[in-house]
């Protein structure tokens, strides 16, 4: 069975040394495959998944914790100065106004709809892989779309807390995400733990996985491997401190990898021959 116009013949996968594609498209092939295989495959997003929306990441040199204080999104700082807390917020709930999903998101949502993805966990506050279209997200940090009374709970739109942070009680009003100094939410955490525990195939994408508990998710999938074959993939820029244990590490834009394979999927199974061949999807 011949491939389809311009590629090489499909090769059986066990025979990896053979994958005749350059640097970048032979990991690609790889990703595929293992989604191919795959009956449970979850998504673990960080900044990185939005960083092509414009939105700043945190740890790079470009970084917001390069630019503002890490200790001003914590519980510490929002107690002992509110009114520079509250501007911290108000600009970055102002930013996420003007910023839309990005093919990360867009693919993500798709591999969710065709039944290929199960769950998005992300650290990320800024809500759009839900607008983007997904539909089962574990916020581990909440998210900013929403504000909440520090005093009472009650929960209003993030424009309130732009507005005037106080609640009707009184009390002063926060952002809905997770400061540090604060616990994760604890139906979400079990729920993204759940995941972690049955997904045979997890998909780190654009996170530099140095924050916990949120990084212990994808370092319990690594560490299941030996015993159930669970595989973890890490797409990140940078390297991060879970390579040694991954499956495969593609150290490139999340985006790109993320479009690369999504094409590839589009095109017949290498290891599945007998498939009904299939026209390539345009751009
Ligand atoms: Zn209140």
């Amino acid at each position: 069975m011949n491939g389809p116009a311009g590629e090489p013949p499909p090769v059986p996968h066990r025979g990896a040394a053979r994958d005749s594609g350059g640097p970048v498209d032979d990991p690609i092939r790889r990703l595929a495959r293992l989604i191919r295989r795959s009956r449970h495959m979850v998504a673990f997003t960080g900044a990185g998944a939005s960083t092509e929306s414009g939105l700043p990441d945190f740890r790079s040199s470009q970084g917001l914790w390069n630019r503002w204080p890490q200790r001003m999104a914590s519980l510490e700082f929002m107690e002992q100065h509110f009114d520079e807390f509250t501007e911290f917020y108000r600009a970055r709930i102002a930013a996420l106004a003007d910023v839309e999903p990005n093919r990360v998101h867009r693919v993500l949502a798709a591999w969710e709809a065709a039944g290929l993805l199960k769950a998005v966990i992300t650290q990320n506050v800024d809500g759009l892989h839900q607008r983007a279209g997904s539909r089962r997200v574990l916020a581990l940090h909440g998210d900013l779309q929403t504000c909440r009374c520090h005093r009472c709970g009650r929960v209003y739109p993030s424009e309130t807390f732009v507005v005037d942070p106080h609640c009707l009680c009184g009390g002063r009003l926060r952002p809905n995400v997770v400061l540090f100094g604060e616990f994760l939410p604890a139906g979400t955490w079990a729920e993204a733990e759940a995941e972690a525990a049955r997904c045979d195939l997890m998909l780190v994408v654009g996170s530099s996985l140095e924050v916990y508990p949120a990084a212990a998710l994808p370092e319990m999938v690594a560490r299941r491997s030996a015993l159930d074959g669970a595989a973890l993939v890490i797409i990140n820029r940078d390297p991060t401190p879970l390579d040694h244990l991954a499956a495969l590490v593609i150290r490139e834009t999340a985006g790109e990898v993320l479009v690369a394979v999504d094409r590839e999927l589009a095109r017949p199974a290498a290891d599945s021959p007998g498939g009904p061949p299939q026209s390539l999807p345009e751009g």
